[in-house]
């Protein structure tokens, strides 16, 4: 589900890595948005964080009414120069896009698109969906070897699965231990889901990954530091091992990757490197343009807001 991002994320040109220590854990709070009537924790980008690896965004969505009310649905929207990556714990949605495809995706189910050169998709309720509606939705940048390249989608039903001390490991993207996800990965990169259960619970890293950690539900400790939904963690690279511990069942992700090389600008549903791409493809999804094709979902299409720049500097 992807959301029209604010001028808080028009990007600073400092750039270059945040100092932190990288023997703690840094928490920053997650901001507050709208999308489609139900409130997400955005917990990337943020001024001080704008990337973990190549994750450049991560909204948790939900857990929406009990009762099925008020579901969460996005109208046509397009994307180019990222991953959009969505997960669910509870619910469904229909993925529609203009590669074709029509696809459901369930809790436990991981759908992966890749928008390259450019893409739109609409995210519409499901008739299936029963209960609340829980999850997250994960942007990855592309690196300039395919962000100018085709578009494709992927569904993957099932995901492989690890056995930790206190925790069930879901491998979505990248790899854990070993153990690999069969979905695209563009970068050195890494997506786990972490259901952990009351104990402590250690999880192997790469020492040239920077990593961060999104509580879903529950409560994580690490180092003394108490980690909750509506919340960014971020460790430090250089690191082996991850140790937590929880006393009530948890769900939290873990992203991380190589530190992404590239500076980035995003605007709206767009990842890219020059403040002309994004005025250039704001203008092209407005009037229609071939590039970034028709869902042909029965939801209003989105119009993208204009850019503040009023000069182009590219
Ligand atoms: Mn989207």
């Amino acid at each position: 589900v992807s959301i029209p991002l604010g001028g808080d994320d028009t990007p600073r040109s400092e750039g270059g890595p945040d100092p932190f220590d990288t023997q703690g854990l840094e928490i920053s709070d997650s901001r507050e948005a709208v999308v489609g009537g139900n409130r997400v924790r955005r917990a990337l980008p943020q001024r001080s964080r704008r990337t973990i690896g190549a994750w450049c965004f991560a909204d948790h969505m939900g857990p929406t009414a009990p009762d099925g009310t008020n579901p969460l649905g996005v109208g046509p929207h397009p994307h180019m120069g990222l991953h959009t990556v969505t997960w669910l714990l509870s619910g469904e949605l229909i993925h529609r896009d203009s590669l074709g495809s029509e696809q459901p995706i369930r809790a436990g189910q991981l759908n992966l698109m890749t928008a390259g050169n450019g893409v739109s998709h609409a995210e519409e309720p499901s008739a299936g969906q029963r209960g609340s509606l829980h999850g997250i939705q994960l942007w990855v940048a592309l690196p300039e070897a395919t962000r100018h390249g085709p578009a494709a989608f992927e569904h993957h039903g099932e995901l492989p699965e690890i056995e930790l001390d206190n925790a069930v490991a879901t491998v979505l993207v990248g790899a854990l231990s070993g153990t690999a996800s069969p979905a695209r990965a563009d970068t050195p990169l890494v997506g786990v889901d972490l259901q952990l259960r009351p104990g402590a619970t250690t999880v192997g890293l790469e020492a040239d990954f920077e990593y961060g950690l999104v509580v879903l539900e529950g409560a994580l400790e690490m180092g003394g530091r108490r980690l909750t939904p509506g919340h960014l963690g971020v460790l430090g690279w250089g690191r082996e091992e991850l140790g937590v511990e929880v006393a009530e069942g948890t769900r939290a992700l873990l992203l991380g990757g190589v530190p992404f090389d590239s500076p980035l600008v995003m605007w709206w549903n767009f990842v890219g490197r020059s403040r002309s791409e994004m005025v250039e493809a704001t203008d092209q999804w407005n009037a229609g343009a071939e590039r970034f094709g028709d869902p042909g979902s029965s939801m209003a299409r989105i119009v993208a807001p204009r850019p503040p720049w009023k000069e182009v500097p590219n």
